[in-house]
């Protein structure tokens, strides 16, 4: 039986990971909307540091603001260069869901986010939220987002300084950020497929995103603007908040830094895709049976069908262009496959 990947639908251009000056941003939310529509997105996330608002206002016919925040937990110590962190954005998946999980009604709020404290909504029985850089606190804080509604993300491992020990430690996300395009614009090799994989063979069973991380110091045309350089392109019905985020949870999409990802599906053993110009399509699947599709010629190749070895747990597929950029399907466990 053929089993589509990416369900019936339309592809909406999103953007999970975006600061505007709410926080350390330089732009306001709507001109991070205008800058976005601009690129051809009709989804950005606003995950300012610390402050969960929502921005139903910026809601057009082709534009979608999913609200959600992002939280830093730093290491112990005072500020250094050296120092871990670790970085999660919350994003609501239900577009009422507007109470801040894990509030402290002193600390955390990093930016310009103290001048928004007032407007955000909170459990006031709950006690003052400390977070604790460890693997049992950053689990506690992925677990309680999750129970409390939201849709998880883990970002940035390479800026954040975390390596497996610290990562393998955390569970309770949806997904980790393979790509983050501040990270890469401003030097870091932000392109995780290795973290990936190491998750996904360690047993998280987890998605991947692109995400900008915008915060516009550079204006847009500028080669060091932050916006445009990674994002996800999701596959839902319509561009309606509850719409995608369900979409989001189902793992409807793929993560990108600019090829884009036609069909893909599964039948009978075999992984089919047809994307954008490529120079090289891969299949990975945690076994040494690694497949590389191209063409001796390198003329683009636009699909490719691989056979899925038997043994192996799962299989995700990279596409990659003439320019060396990248988009990666989510993986997908053959258990999950099985008719
Ligand atoms: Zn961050
Ligand atoms: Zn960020």
């Amino acid at each position: 039986m053929r089993r589509y990947l990416l369900p019936d639908g339309n592809f909406y251009k999103a953007n999970l990971h975006c600061h505007t000056n709410l926080s350390d941003g330089k732009k306001t939310p709507e001109e991070v909307k205008e800058i976005y529509k601009s690129l051809g997105y009709s989804v950005v996330a606003y995950t300012d540091h610390d402050i969960l608002i929502p921005h139903d206002d910026l809601n057009d016919e082709d534009f979608l603001a999913l609200h959600g925040f992002e939280m830093e937990i730093n290491a112990e110590g005072p500020w250094s260069s050296s120092r871990k962190c670790c970085h999660i954005c919350l994003i609501g998946i239900d577009k009422d869901n507007i109470t801040q999980p894990m509030w402290h009604r002193k600390y955390y709020l990093f930016g310009n986010a103290p001048n928004s404290r007032d407007k955000v909504k909170f459990d006031e029985t709950l006690p003052d939220y400390v977070r604790k850089y460890s693997s049992e606190g950053i689990t506690e804080i992925m677990k309680t987002a999750r129970e409390k509604g939201f849709f998880v993300t883990y970002n940035h491992p390479t800026w954040s300084l975390e390596h497996y020990p610290d990562y393998m430690g955390y569970d309770g996300m949806n997904a980790l950020e393979i790509f983050n395009g501040a990270c890469n614009s401003s030097g870091f090799i932000e392109y995780n497929p290795r973290v990936y994989d190491d998750m996904l063979v360690g047993g998280k069973k987890i998605y991947c995103v692109g995400g900008d991380d915008n915060h516009n110091y550079n204006e847009l045309g500028t080669r060091r603007c932050d916006s445009g350089w990674a994002f996800t392109v999701i596959k839902a019905e319509k561009l309606e908040y509850n719409t995608i985020t369900k979409a989001l949870v189902n793992g409807d999409f793929y993560a990108s830094e600019g090829p884009e990802i036609h069909e893909l599906w599964y039948e009978d053993g075999k992984v089919h895709i047809k994307c954008s110009d490529a120079d090289t399509i891969n299949c990975t699947s945690a076994t040494r049976f690694v497949k590389l599709a191209m063409n001796e010629d390198y003329s683009p190749i636009n699909e490719a069908t691989f056979t899925v070895p038997e043994d192996a747990i799962y299989f995700r597929i990279t596409v990659t262009d003439k320019n060396g950029k990248h988009a990666c399907t989510n993986a997908y466990f053959l258990e999950d496959l099985r008719d």
